[in-house]
């Protein structure tokens, strides 16, 4: 028998044991966020452990963080052949509301060729992908086609504060060309997606003062500078009416969308009509030049998402007031970085403060952008496994928010980073009645088996290329 033929057959005979395995694992309530659930988390990774060694991985650890384990296991025999690196997380998202649940969240159930239950999707459909794609090579081939590391997390739902530390004390361990992550979902239905990937972020605020107590207008009109204007001027300095960002030197950093790119974002699925309407607002708008879907996924933004200060009571109140706050927020796109346009920020917020205010930047979070191109070998492996497994050839996106850990793995361990999950965009992760599609299930298992051969059939060199670019 050929080697897909076995791996089948494989497949076939284990399908009760690993349906039983994946709902053993559902039924962990493994919630990271409260505190009553630190035994369950623990629970998880110490199942996954077993799990791991009963799959024929070696060097099987629950490593501690600080907070909840990361479980990790490698199979590290495929010599000269590339070293990759899957990641998925165990934690779950707390389960209430409670009474909206058709069936209890951590009991959970079949229905309709779907798993219902808190954390059948979001992640631990992946995490089972993953180890019963392992065990199958394993039991079917006794060896991988690629040297291989896994690692589960278990705090990825309270954003991740001990990954960054792990992965960097672990450097040497986690050594390797490539990582797949797999952790987001298709772009729209059931059509198979990748996502080349996420947005950075820089959050700040900006504190105006200016007189000691708020003033009568009237005696001091006139004579002090008016903090409130003083910040709507800081403000009109960042950006144009048309979209474009007035910072020198903002756009400096951008790496241009590939044709390529272009062409995949404009043959995405989407109805810019509709999209409008369902905003409830008359017109969309944005920097010139790029579609809304480039707009919001592949270009940097500016928006300011709060401003307050002097009176806001009903009635009139004459004054002129002590301070005026705005908290705003870029969207940040490779290769920017969050601290350059920080410093660009302060310096164009100082230069246009006018005289008798005094004006505080403060940075309050931050992340990385990262993207894989589409033509990379990494994604193009990825795409031709998923195209011969799902029978569709997968559609590209990038996806417009931030996914801190795509940059800890890009940055930190300076992947290449492929984001392939396998549940459409309506499986109502942190929702009541979170479910699967077992059909996807299946598939993405065999999906993933194959993405390891052609990555197999890579050199190492071939994907060492640095991950940034459109
Ligand atoms: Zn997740």
């Amino acid at each position: 028998m050929s080697d897909a033929s076995d791996l089948a057959a494989f497949l076939e005979r284990s399908h009760d044991r690993r349906m039983e395995a994946y709902i053993g694992l559902v039924r962990i309530p493994s919630v990271s966020a409260l505190p009553q659930h630190a035994d369950d988390c623990r629970a998880a990774a110490e199942w996954l452990r077993n799990d791991l060694i009963a799959s024929g991985l070696e060097h099987v650890t629950v490593s501690e963080t600080g907070g909840h384990p990361i479980v990790y296991g490698d199979w590290l025999h495929a010599d000269g052949a590339p070293t990759a690196i899957a990641y998925g997380h165990y934690d779950v998202q707390p389960a209430d509301p409670y009474e909206l649940w058709e069936s209890a969240p951590f009991e959970p159930i079949l229905r309709d060729d779907r798993l219902i239950g808190r954390g059948a999707e979001d992640n631990k459909s992946c995490v089972q992908m993953h180890v019963r794609a392992v065990e199958a090579l394993l039991r079917t081939r006794g060896r991988l086609p690629v040297n291989l590391k896994l690692v589960f997390e278990g705090e990825e739902e309270i954003g991740s504060p001990h990954l960054d530390d792990w992965l960097t004390a672990n450097r040497d361990l986690l050594r390797a060309d490539v990582a797949i992550i797999s952790d987001t979902d298709f772009f729209e239905g059931n059509r198979p997606a990748i996502c080349l990937g996420v947005r950075g972020s820089l959050y700040a605020q900006i504190d105006v003062t200016g007189p000691g107590r708020d003033l009568h207008s009237g005696t001091y009109g006139g004579a002090v500078a008016n903090p409130i204007q003083a910040l709507a001027t800081i403000i009109a300095s960042l950006k144009n009416p048309d979209g474009r960002i007035l910072l020198p030197g903002f756009y400096d950093e951008v790496v241009e969308i590939s044709p390529l790119e272009r062409a995949a974002i404009a043959s995405l699925p989407f109805d810019e009509d509709a999209y409008r309407s369902s905003l409830e607002v008359d017109a969309l708008a944005g920097e010139p030049g790029y579609t809304t879907l480039e707009r919001k996924t592949a270009r940097p933004t500016l928006d300011i998402n709060g401003i307050w200060g002097g009176f806001t009571e009903s009635g009139a109140k004459t004054i002129i007031p002590a301070e005026a706050h705005a908290k705003l927020s870029f969207r940040l796109v490779p290769d920017q970085r969050p601290d350059t346009i920080f410093a660009a920020l302060r310096d164009q917020v100082r230069r246009s403060t006018p005289a008798g205010v005094r004006v505080e930047v403060e940075e309050l979070a931050k992340a990385l952008p990262t993207v894989t191109p589409l033509d990379h070998p990494a994604t193009q492996a990825a795409a031709r496994a998923i195209e011969a497994t799902f029978g569709v050839a997968p559609l590209f996106y990038r996806a417009g928010g931030s996914v801190p850990v795509t940059a800890s793995f890009a940055d930190l361990l300076d992947l290449p980073v492929v984001l392939m999950g396998f549940a459409p965009p309506n499986s109502q992760a942190h929702s009541p009645n979170e479910w699967m599609d077992l059909a996807n299930f299946e598939t993405g298992i065999r999906t993933i088996a194959l993405c390891w051969d052609e990555l197999g059939r890579l050199r190492p060199d071939d994907l060492r290329r640095r991950s940034s670019g459109g």
